[in-house]
């Protein structure tokens, strides 16, 4: 199918991208890789698109002593190639290897996936689990920063107004002494997960660990971040029982049954990969404290 009639603006600055964002009620082309396959298949039909492509200076990714921030137009392959940011915030990379196929990565964007919150989707996950921000614009209200934890509302649903433009994200660096991971099942590798797992684990300087939490994707209308301190602190690495962690997420998910899986083989994916995601990212912490 092709997509219904709509109109094409391509603004050179934030400025003028939100101003015809409010003036056509239309939407941000950013990657196009949700929004015209959305279109083509007539689930969409905005009357209007406004190009973000040919605003200079979004596409940047900064890495600063507390951060890694992130312009609207950062691919997400530019993210999983960039050292530094790998360096300094080793689950970006992790779990941006699990987004779709290469090809698909090298134009959309880690905003675009943010802002269309799918909840099979990874960097959302990562975006909560770490408890980032995300910038917007609108020409009415000026910019605004909302917090991961106030973004994700439900499925394909977001706290950004239809008249802003999302410029930015910001993924907070890990505390020092942690390790993270990402696990994920999917039927075919690129598919979206059946489920998928982000992990962070913290250990002090005798190897306590002192928080842990997970995120998961493909388990409810948004990404599920699970606070597992309480079911592990105060244990050495080694003497870790994760068990009790595992029942809190099990209690804290509401997956659903569609073509790809049973309502009960995702919650027993996500007994299994939460259990890995968190042995894998102690493992991580204690390599990087020996590091
Ligand atoms: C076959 C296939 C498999 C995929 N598999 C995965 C996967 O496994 N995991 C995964 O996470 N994703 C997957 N994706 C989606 C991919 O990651 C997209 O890149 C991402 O969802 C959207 O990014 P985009 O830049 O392409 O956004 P677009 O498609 O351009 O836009 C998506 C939505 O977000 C809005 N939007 C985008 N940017 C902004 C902005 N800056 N401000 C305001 N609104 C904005 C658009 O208006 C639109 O509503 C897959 C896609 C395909 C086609």
């Amino acid at each position: 199918m092709k997509p219904a009639p709509f109109a094409y603006h391509r603004p050179s600055t934030v400025a003028e991208a939100a101003q015809l964002l409010a003036a056509t009620q239309g939407k941000i082309l950013a990657g196009g890789q949700s929004l015209i396959p959305i279109m083509s298949m007539r689930l969409a039909s905005p009357a209007a698109l406004v190009d973000l492509n040919h605003v200079p200076g979004l596409a940047a990714i900064d890495v600063t002593s507390t951060a890694v921030h992130i312009g609207a137009l950062t691919r997400h392959a530019a993210l999983e190639a960039n050292d530094a940011a790998y360096l300094a915030n080793p689950l970006l990379r992790r779990a941006l290897r699990h987004v779709a196929h290469a090809t698909i990565r090298n134009r959309g964007t880690t905003v675009g996936s943010i802002v269309h919150a799918d909840p099979a989707a990874e960097m959302p996950a990562v975006l909560r689990l770490l408890g980032g921000i995300v910038e917007a614009v609108s020409s009415e209200r000026g910019h605004r920063s909302i917090d991961s934890a106030d973004f994700f509302v439900g499925p394909l649903e977001s706290a950004l107004q239809p008249d802003e433009v999302a410029v930015a994200a910001t993924f907070p660096h890990p505390p020092g002494g942690s390790g993270s991971s990402w696990a994920e099942i999917s039927r075919r590798h690129g598919d979206y997960g059946l489920v998928g797992v982000g992990s962070l684990v913290v250990l002090d300087e005798g190897r306590r660990i002192t928080s842990a939490s997970v995120c998961l994707i493909s388990v409810g209308g948004t990404p599920v971040l699970v606070d597992v301190t309480d079911a592990s602190s105060g244990t050495t690495y080694d003497a870790v029982d994760w068990t009790a962690a595992l029942e809190l997420v099990d209690a804290a998910i509401d997956p659903e049954s569609d073509i790809h899986a049973t309502a009960a083989y995702r919650r027993q994916l996500a007994r299994v990969l939460t259990g890995r995601a968190l042995a894998q990212a102690t493992a991580d912490a204690i390599a990087r404290v020996a590091a």
